[in-house]
């Protein structure tokens, strides 16, 4: 088994529900999914709109998982929990009801067509760090402690949630 996050965002509500429930469903599916162990999810976070700023705020959370797949597969899961939500693609960094992207794949350097692995937008992506560290606080990619990342610091835009 090897250990992954996967991070998760979305900011649309479409008739399957709301980005919440969009990303709540995708942590159910990791937990019922055979492939999947020791699964723990970060707290849910709030952020402004990246990139295209003339869109709804972000609900992002990332997810800890021990996996059997290999890193395509594991992206054809990740891709169909966004087909389960009935994602659209409207524009490059725009508006969506579920993204799930494969942030680490153990210590693994993937360069593929379809995977960059670790994500590209990791180190410095607030969003994604913050949660991250929040499951490991620990937590080192390529040598480097992610608590050490200047991104680790910043919250401009982010906010974590209470889950009442
Ligand atoms: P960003 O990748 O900057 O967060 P995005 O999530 O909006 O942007 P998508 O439209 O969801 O981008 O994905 C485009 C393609 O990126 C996917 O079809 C997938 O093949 C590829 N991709 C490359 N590396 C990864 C990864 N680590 N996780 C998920 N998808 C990836
Ligand atoms: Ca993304
Ligand atoms: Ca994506």
């Amino acid at each position: 088994m090897i250990t992954c996050y996967i991070g998760l965002g979305g900011n649309i509500a479409n008739a399957l529900g709301t980005p919440k429930q969009h990303i709540a469903n995708a942590i159910v599916a990791f937990y019922a999914s055979p492939h999947f162990a020791n699964v723990t999810a970060s707290s849910l976070y709030q952020s402004k709109a990246f990139g295209v700023t003339d869109q709804p705020d972000f609900f992002n959370a990332v997810v800890k998982v021990d996996t059997d797949l290999a890193p395509l597969a594991l992206l054809d899961f990740c891709q169909s929990l966004e087909s389960a939500a009935k994602r659209t693609r409207l524009r490059h960094w725009g508006e969506r009801s579920l993204d799930v992207d494969v942030l680490l794949y153990g210590d693994d350097t993937i360069n593929h067509a379809r995977l960059t692995v670790p994500h590209e937008g990791l180190f410095a992506r607030n969003f994604v760090l913050i949660p991250m560290l929040e499951l490991d606080p620990t937590l080192m990619v390529n040598g480097q402690k992610l608590a050490d990342l200047p991104t680790s610091q910043q919250w401009q835009g982010l906010e974590k949630l209470t889950v009442v």
